[in-house]
C-alpha cells in the first residue's frame, strides 16, 4: 500500500492514538486541534505542583492506553493502583477490610460471583465503568488491583504520546477548528482549506455529527441519532489537610458520587495532604435515566454538599481548585458507530463512542489505533 495523506481532526487520545499508528504504517500524517492544548478530556494540567484534571482518571493496567503508553517509553511508567482494602462504598463499608478477614473473604466472593442485584458488587461495577455500560475488563480489574493512578497525571502519559509523535516528525497544529469537508478538501474556520486522501474524525461526537454532517446531513444524522452521552461534574481540589482519612475511594451508588483521593493512593505525589477528585454522573435531563437535577450547577452544588459530609471540614483546606458542572463523560450508550460507517467517502471515526469491546480512554485509545490501521479502507 502506497502513502496515503491523511489528517485526524483532534488531537485527544483518539486522534494520537491514530496518529501514531498511521504514521508508523508509512502515512503521511497531520494533525489538526481546536484548542490550545493536545490531549482533549484525558489530560491534566499542572497548578503548582497539583497536576489537575478533569476529574478522576484512572487506567487499565495493560488495556490499550496503558499498552501504548508503556511501548513507546524507554522510562518506565510509575503508578499505583486503587486498591479495595481502602475503598468505602456507602452503606456497604469498606469492600475488603483488612482488619475483618471473614468480611473481606465473603465480600471477595461476592464480587466473584457478580450478581448484578447485589449492591456490592452493584457499587464496584459503578466504580468501574464511571457509571456507564457496564464493562467485564475494568470489573475484573478492580478486583485485581489493576485500575490505576499514573504517579505522573494523565498529562505525563499524553505527554509521552506526544513525544514520540514528535519524534516521527508528525506535526500537531494547536488553533485550527475543522468546519467542513467538500470532495476531499477540509475548510477551516479560518478560511484555509487542506487537501487530504483520508480523514479521521477524533473530535468526539458532536463536533464528528456536525462535521460529518457538511458532506451528507441526513446521513450523518441517522448514523449519530442513537448515541446517548452521559455528563459529570467533577471538581478537583488540593488540601492542606488529610480528608478522607486514608481512604483511596469513597462512592456514593445511590446518587452517583465518586470520590478519589490520589494522594492516599500514591503518597510519593507530593507533600502532605491530599487530592481530591470528585465526580457526579448522569441525573440532567439531557443524560439517560432518571432526571435528579435542574442545572448542572444545581448538581455540583451537590457534590460538594456530598464533600461537606465526607470529607468535613475540606472547603478551609484549598490550596487549589478546579471544577467544572458539565463536561462529557462517557460519549455513548449501549449503543455506538461503526467506525467505517463512512469509509466509503473518505471518513474514518475515532473516539469512545465508536463500536468496541472497551470504554473510556481505551476505547478512545483502540479505535483511534484502529482508524490508523484501516486507513487504506477509507482512500477514496
Ligand atoms: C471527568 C472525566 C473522568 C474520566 N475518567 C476516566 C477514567 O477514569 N478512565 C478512563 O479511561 N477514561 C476516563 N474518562 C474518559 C476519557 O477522558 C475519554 O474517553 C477520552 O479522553 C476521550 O478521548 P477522545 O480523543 O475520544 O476525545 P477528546 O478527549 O474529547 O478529544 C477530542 C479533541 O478534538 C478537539 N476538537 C473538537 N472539535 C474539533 C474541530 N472541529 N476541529 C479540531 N479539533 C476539534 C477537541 O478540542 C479535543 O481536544 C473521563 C472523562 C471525564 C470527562
Amino acid at each position: 500500500m502506497g502513502m496515503v495523506r491523511v489528517l485526524v481532526v483532534g488531537a485527544g487520545l483518539a486522534g494520537l492514538a491514530c496518529a501514531l499508528e498511521a504514521t508508523t504504517l508509512g502515512h503521511h500524517v497531520v494533525v489538526l486541534e481546536r484548542s490550545s492544548r493536545i490531549g482533549g478530556r484525558g489530560t491534566t494540567q499542572n497548578l503548582d505542583e497539583f497536576p489537575m484534571g478533569y476529574g478522576p482518571h484512572l487506567f487499565l493496567k495493560k488495556g490499550p492506553f496503558h499498552d501504548l503508553v508503556r511501548k513507546l517509553s524507554r522510562v518506565k511508567l510509575a503508578a499505583t493502583p486503587l486498591r479495595l482494602h481502602r475503598t468505602e462504598l456507602i452503606g456497604q463499608g469498606i469492600v475488603r477490610p483488612s482488619e475483618d478477614i471473614k468480611t473481606a473473604l465473603t465480600n471477595k466472593r461476592i464480587l466473584r460471583d457478580a450478581n448484578h442485584e447485589h449492591p456490592l458488587v452493584e457499587g464496584c461495577q459503578f466504580l468501574a465503568s464511571w457509571g456507564g455500560q457496564a464493562n467485564e475488563l475494568r470489573y475484573t480489574g478492580l478486583q485485581k488491583s489493576q485500575l490505576m493512578v499514573s504517579n505522573e497525571g494523565w498529562a505525563g502519559m499524553v505527554g509521552r504520546l506526544a513525544a514520540a509523535l514528535d519524534e516521527v516528525g508528525v506535526f500537531i497544529e494547536c488553533g485550527p477548528e475543522v468546519q467542513r469537508i467538500e470532495q476531499g478538501k477540509v475548510f477551516l474556520t479560518d478560511g484555509r482549506d487542506i487537501e487530504t486522501d483520508v480523514i479521521v474524525l477524533a473530535c468526539g461526537p458532536s463536533a464528528a455529527k456536525k462535521i460529518a454532517g457538511t458532506m451528507d446531513e441526513q446521513r450523518s444524522k441517522d448514523l449519530f441519532s442513537p448515541l446517548k452521552r452521559i455528563s459529570a461534574s467533577f471538581i478537583e481540589v488540593g488540601l492542606d489537610s488529610k480528608s478522607l482519612s486514608g481512604k483511596h475511594a469513597v462512592i456514593d451508588t445511590q446518587n452517583k458520587y465518586i470520590v478519589l483521593d490520589y494522594r492516599a493512593i500514591q503518597p510519593r505525589l507530593g507533600r502532605e495532604g491530599s487530592h481530591l477528585s470528585a465526580l457526579a454522573i448522569g441525573g440532567l435531563e439531557s443524560d439517560p435515566g432518571e432526571t435528579r437535577y435542574a442545572t448542572a450547577n444545581e448538581r455540583l452544588d451537590a457534590l460538594k454538599s456530598f464533600l461537606d459530609k465526607r470529607a468535613s471540614g475540606w472547603q478551609d483546606h484549598v490550596i487549589q481548585q478546579s471544577e467544572q458542572s458539565k463536561i462529557t463523560l462517557h460519549d455513548a450508550g449501549t449503543s455506538r458507530i461503526p467506525q467505517l460507517a463512512m469509509a466509503d467517502v473518505g471518513v474514518l471515526f475515532a473516539g469512545a463512542w465508536v463500536e468496541g469491546e472497551h470504554i473510556l480512554a481505551d476505547g478512545a485509545v483502540n479505535s483511534g489505533r484502529l482508524a490508523g490501521r484501516t486507513i487504506a479502507a477509507a482512500k477514496r
